[in-house]
């Protein structure tokens, strides 16, 4: 058995059910910088990156930890944010572990794999609290599209074509959640005028 060498609890730390019980903020726990930098620092770096190949969205995986090892969160960001708009939720919902990049990690056959996740967690609430510049929008193409639904695939859909240069119209048949789209931080100025 190969001892657990990950930072902090695996699969995750989990906030005390004392105070749980009392509130209800997140069960998982961040990374704190020192830490992220740390899990960061375990990343091999690889030649050919499995862990990219795993992901759905081919979040660049080690270009975020080869930066966040080095506390340039900017960088590691915008590694992010180059194929994933919705990183602050992936980093929470996605089931790494499972069949996706956490799954992948050559690590995982020597010890623990990267804290892909709680990397990419730590970096998303990072930019939550220090904004940076929305991603550049391709020359308009005249073109326009409709969205049918503004779940998770609608909004990263939606984002991904008015990245593109299209005008994008979002239709959402429920009321909260068409509320739900205008709070999302998609923060394209056009695209959030056409919502
Ligand atoms: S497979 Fe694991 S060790 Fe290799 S680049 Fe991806 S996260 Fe890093």
């Amino acid at each position: 058995m190969v001892d657990p060498n990950r930072i902090g609890g695996f699969p995750f730390r989990k906030a005390d059910p004392e105070i749980r019980k009392t509130n209800f903020s997140e069960v998982q726990q961040s990374y704190s910088e020192e830490e992220v930098m740390q899990e960061a620092e375990r990343c091999l770096l690889c030649g050919t990156p499995v862990c990219i190949d795993a992901c759905p969205v081919l979040l660049d995986v080690r270009g975020m930890n080869e930066a966040a090892a080095r506390r340039d969160f900017k960088t590691a960001y915008e590694r992010i944010r180059e194929t994933n708009s919705l990183l602050g939720v992936t980093a929470r919902c996605c089931p790494q572990l499972q069949g996706l990049c956490e799954d992948a990690c050559v690590l995982k056959w020597s010890g623990q794999p990267i804290g892909i996740g709680l990397i990419q967690r730590y970096i998303a609430d990072w930019e939550r609290k220090n904004r940076q510049k929305p991603v550049s929008i391709e020359q308009e193409t005249g073109k326009k599209i409709a969205v049918i639904g503004a779940g998770p695939a609608g909004l990263a859909g939606s984002a991904l074509l008015r990245r593109y240069g299209h005008q994008v119209t979002i239709y959402e048949r429920t009321k909260n959640n068409a509320r739900n789209c205008l709070k999302a931080e998609f923060r394209y100025d056009s695209f959030k005028d056409k919502t």
